[in-house]
């Protein structure tokens, strides 16, 4: 091969590699977003059953409340039926003490609702907050696994920029030209592969003694479409045809 077609079809790997890398980079902050947020919503989930827990406890003391000024009334009542004169008066009595009793028993069962609910709530509130430490554990780990890729990348772009500042050394003044205004036009895509007689990123049919001659690998020669440089690849497996039959086989 060419060495400065083999050293070119190299720079472009390594520039598809680097900004590949670069866009990693870049993803990186909206990956710590995302990590704040599902961070947020486990504590908000925390937060509203411990709300829940709270109201349901409220209105347990208000229920609480309610209960000990009715036994207090009734035990005023009981006292005040051993005082009273008249047979209309202990009747009037009886009735009171009749209503505060009924009064007594609505709000105990009341309270018997409120203890069901608050053991749910209070069960609620445990798996909430199990859940929203365990969720805290993973996204600290998640955090420092993406601070460390964000290095990792970082590092690979300082080899990187090394490794292109040597190769781009040793190709000629002329070849690394025509790759570098080929790329500043290309969205940084400069040399492709041809294959099958078409070039693989425009899709145009190359001319059959161009595409013979894309095949000896030989020289630079560029698609006379989208006028990048174009290589062979002898290691790629030439591809399968393009439509199989249909068949009910077993799928492979
Ligand atoms: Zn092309």
């Amino acid at each position: 091969m060419l060495p400065d077609l083999e050293r070119l079809i190299r720079l472009q790997r390594l520039d598809d590699a680097t900004v590949e890398t670069r866009r990693a980079v870049a993803a990186i902050p909206e990956r710590m977003t995302g990590l704040e947020t599902r961070l947020h919503a486990s504590r908000t989930r925390a937060e509203d059953a411990r709300r829940q827990q709270e109201e349901e406890r409220k209105g347990r003391r208000e229920v609480e409340k309610r209960l000990g000024e009715v036994q207090g009334r009734l035990t005023r009542f009981k006292d005040q039926l051993m005082a009273v004169k008249t047979n209309k008066e202990y009747t009037a009595m009886q009735h009171e003490i009749a209503t505060a009793e009924a009064e007594v028993a609505r709000l105990e069962d009341t309270m018997l609702e409120h203890m069901l609910r608050a053991d749910d709530l209070d069960a609620a509130v445990d798996a909430a907050e199990r859940a929203d430490r365990e969720e805290a554990a993973a996204v600290e780990r998640e955090r420092a696994e993406l601070e460390e890729e964000r290095a990792a990348m970082e590092r690979r772009l300082d080899g990187a920029a090394d490794e292109r500042a040597k190769l781009t050394a040793s190709i000629g003044a002329g070849s690394l030209r025509l790759f570098e205004s080929i790329a500043g036009q290309r969205q940084g895509l400069a040399v492709v592969e041809a294959r099958n007689g078409h070039c693989t990123v425009c899709n145009v049919r190359l001319r059959p003694q161009v595409f013979n001659q894309v095949l000896l690998n030989t020289e630079l020669i560029r698609c006379e479409s989208c006028l990048r440089l174009l290589y062979h690849d002898p290691d790629r497996p030439p591809d399968p045809p393009a439509e199989e039959p249909p068949g009910d086989g077993p799928a492979r």
